[in-house]
Parts: C-alpha cells; sequence; structure tokens
C-alpha cells in the first residue's frame, strides 16, 4: 500500500467520510482531497439558512491535514482515464492509482421553462448566497413538496409569519411516508401558515410566478425550485459507464461497473441497496457510502477481500421549523413503517442525527 495515490473528488458527506475512513485504515497511502470550495459546508441545513439562520463552515485544507490528508482547491474539470490523472482547473494535474469520485448534485431544474432563469435554489451553499431579498417579503412560491420542499417551507414560514409562502408539488406533501406522519405533515405547515397546492403540474416559472397546467397563475415575487437534484456531467464526458441522469453505475463494492480503478459514493452513484432497490440521494447514503469505499479500497490494495456493504435506513427525519419535526421509522427496503415520533421531541432527535452526521464526516 505504501504510495498507493488515492484521490477523492468531493469533500461533501460521501468524500470526507471517505477520507476519515483511509486515515484509519490506509495510512501508508497518500490520499488527497479535491474540492472546489474552500469550506465544507451542511447541506442539510441550507432550507435553515436560506430562512436567516446563521450556520456553521469548516475549513477544509485545516480539517483535513490535521488528519494528514492532503487537500487541494480547484474544479476537476477532466479524468484522463487512460494516463489515471485527474486535470484541474486550478492546480497542476493529480495522478491516480485508485480514484474516488463524490461530486454529490446540484439543484436540478425538471427540464421545466423558466426554472433555470427565474427560479432560485437552496440545493448548494451558493445556491443560498444568491436567493433574493424578496424571499424575505414574499410571496414565495416552494417548488416539489419532497424533503427539502417541506423542511424549506416550514422554515420559511416559521421565521416570516407575515409573508405568503406555497407549496406547490405534483403529489401530497410527504406522500411517500406513513399516513399518520403525511397528516402531521399538513397540520404543521397549515399551522405555521403555509398554503398547500397538492396534485398541481407546474408548466412554467416567469418573473410572474408559477404557471401551472390547468392555466392557473400562482403569484410569487420569489419561486424556489426544490423537485430534484442534478449530478455533476464529469464522469459521463470521462467516460464512466453511467445512467440517464449522469450517475456513475457501480457494482456492490461501488466499483465503477466500467473502470476498476474508479469507485463512486455518495448522490452520485448508482448504489443498490437490500433487495436490489437503488438507494436514494441523502446524507443518510453518503456518509456509509463514503466509508464503506474506503473500506473496500483500503481492503484490495492490502490483498484483503472486503466484507460486502451492509445497509440499511433506520428513520428518515424532517425538521418542520425550529420546534417541530417527524421521524419515520423505515422498513429494510426504506419503506415507511407504522412508528412515527411528532413534535418537539422528533424535532430534538432531527437535530442530534445532524449533528452526528457531522461526526460521520469528521467535523467533530
Ligand atoms: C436543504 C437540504 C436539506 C437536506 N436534508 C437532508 C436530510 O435531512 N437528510 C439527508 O439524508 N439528506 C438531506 N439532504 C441531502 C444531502 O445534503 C445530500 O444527499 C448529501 O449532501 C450528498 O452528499 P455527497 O457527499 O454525495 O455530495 P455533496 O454534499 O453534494 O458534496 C459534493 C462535493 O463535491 C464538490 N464538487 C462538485 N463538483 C466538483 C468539481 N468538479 N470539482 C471539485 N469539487 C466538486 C462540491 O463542492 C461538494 O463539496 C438535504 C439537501 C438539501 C439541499
Amino acid at each position: 500500500m505504501s504510495g498507493h495515490r488515492i484521490v477523492i473528488l468531493g469533500a461533501g458527506y460521501a468524500g470526507l467520510s471517505a477520507a476519515k475512513r483511509f486515515a484509519r485504515t490506509a495510512r501508508e497511502a497518500e490520499i488527497t482531497v479535491v474540492d472546489a470550495r474552500a469550506e465544507f459546508v451542511e447541506r442539510v441545513r441550507l432550507h435553515q439558512q436560506a430562512a436567516g439562520q446563521p450556520i456553521a463552515s469548516w475549513d477544509l485544507r485545516e480539517l483535513l491535514e490535521r488528519k494528514r490528508i492532503r487537500f487541494v482547491q480547484a474544479r476537476a474539470t477532466e479524468i484522463d482515464t487512460e494516463r489515471k490523472q485527474v486535470l484541474l482547473d486550478d492546480a497542476p494535474a493529480l495522478g491516480y492509482d485508485t480514484l474516488v469520485y463524490a461530486l454529490g448534485s446540484t439543484g436540478g431544474t425538471g427540464a421545466v421553462p423558466g426554472v433555470a432563469e427565474y427560479a432560485y435554489s437552496v440545493a448548494t451553499p451558493e445556491d443560498v448566497r444568491r436567493l433574493p431579498a424578496s424571499l424575505g417579503t414574499g410571496p414565495v412560491a416552494v417548488i416539489g413538496s419532497g424533503a427539502t420542499g417541506i423542511e424549506l417551507a416550514a422554515e420559511l414560514a416559521e421565521a416570516q409569519p407575515d409573508t405568503r409562502v406555497v407549496l406547490l408539488g405534483a403529489e401530497e406533501p410527504a406522500a411517500w411516508l406513513a399516513p399518520k406522519a403525511s397528516a402531521h405533515v399538513r397540520r404543521v405547515l397549515e399551522r405555521l401558515g403555509v398554503e398547500i397546492r397538492g396534485g398541481v403540474k407546474v408548466v412554467e416559472v416567469t418573473g410572474d410566478g408559477v404557471w401551472l397546467a390547468d392555466g392557473e397563475l400562482v403569484a410569487a415575487a420569489a419561486t424556489v425550485w426544490t423537485a430534484g437534484f442534478d449530478v455533476p456531467d464529469l464522469a459521463a464526458r470521462t467516460g464512466l459507464a453511467v445512467d440517464g441522469g449522469g450517475r456513475v453505475l457501480t457494482d456492490a463494492s461501488l466499483r465503477s461497473v466500467s473502470h476498476p480503478d474508479v469507485y463512486a459514493a455518495g448522490d452520485c452513484a448508482v448504489i443498490a441497496g437490500p433487495g436490489g432497490r437503488e438507494l436514494r440521494m441523502a446524507c443518510a447514503t453518503a456518509l456509509p457510502t463514503g466509508m464503506y469505499a474506503a473500506e473496500v479500497i483500503s481492503a484490495r490494495i492490502q490483498g484483503r477481500e472486503p466484507r460486502p456493504m451492509k445497509f440499511r435506513y433506520l428513520v428518515q427525519c424532517l425538521s418542520l421549523g425550529r420546534d417541530d419535526g417527524l421521524i419515520q421509522v423505515l422498513h429494510a427496503d426504506d419503506s415507511p413503517a407504522k412508528t412515527v415520533l411528532t413534535g418537539r421531541s422528533a424535532a430534538w432527535l432531527k437535530e442530534r442525527v445532524v449533528r452526528f452526521a457531522a461526526a460521520g464526516a469528521g467535523l467533530s
């Protein structure tokens, strides 16, 4: 293993959890982490920041060098898989023996006209910095009744009780959870004054608001799109085998199915979970898959057979403002069980889970 060059692309939850594990399991290797950002910001708190709450950040160089891991702040622009090197925009090319591809995701547009031009996003720290002042005065339309849309709408409505916040989605909010859970989400959103528009199809976003398929305009001074993430196109441009959305196809050991020196983890990877069901884009996926990628790579370079990945989701947690929340217990296949925890205790537990995630990425 001595001198084996491991390059980790991306210092999000997946990349950092891989780096943390490598620091224990591959001490002799030369480990380098590359990220375009100088700082790690907790992505799972960006809806809080969008509603005006300060959130912490960590200096990546300081954090990684403490673990004797080299950090290069640069954007990866190309991967030359023949020469086994990564080309960077602001630093010399980096050679690798094994590459961990963990570039995560960004806000999507759902190919809906006007989203790219007129809608805002809370998917990345840069998106949150671009949010307009009109988010504070409203009316605000939040498109997407998945977890991010629900959390954002609740946070905005709680922070700005006089602002009209409309949550629009193809389904009712939290429709994928147990009936008790989705009923609680609706109750809290209504209590906070969020106007819920479920079962609607958004066909266009303009400077005036959101056009629905039935011809109605939902007027908004600011529109935020939360309905789905996109992944960077670097893997597809590089010729790695990817799915239709550009995520890296991996085998059971998170190895690229087309390039054996490349492994992928987190949002940018297609990973089979229990029963072959695809794992979802989540911090709850990124952390364990980053760690497992590091374990597999360390074992293989030491000539050992890695253990199979044991993975299952236990709960899904939603914050509903600062004083309420929801913990949905999950079956092994990620479907919702009957057990649901709500209210202050759920909010408290969700906060613990977020702190636990930060510790998993080595941030504590
Ligand atoms: C508001 C919000 C709330 C969320 N809440 C939850 C939650 O409660 N629970 C949950 O499980 N998940 C939640 N998520 C989802 C979760 O944040 C993501 O699934 C998780 O961050 C994915 O981690 P990752 O390491 O794969 O990617 P990311 O966190 O996206 O990290 C990728 C890293 O790669 C870097 N990068 C990208 N391209 C390049 C490049 N070309 N060169 C160099 N560096 C590059 C980026 O700068 C970034 O640091 C939430 C997301 C949002 C937006």
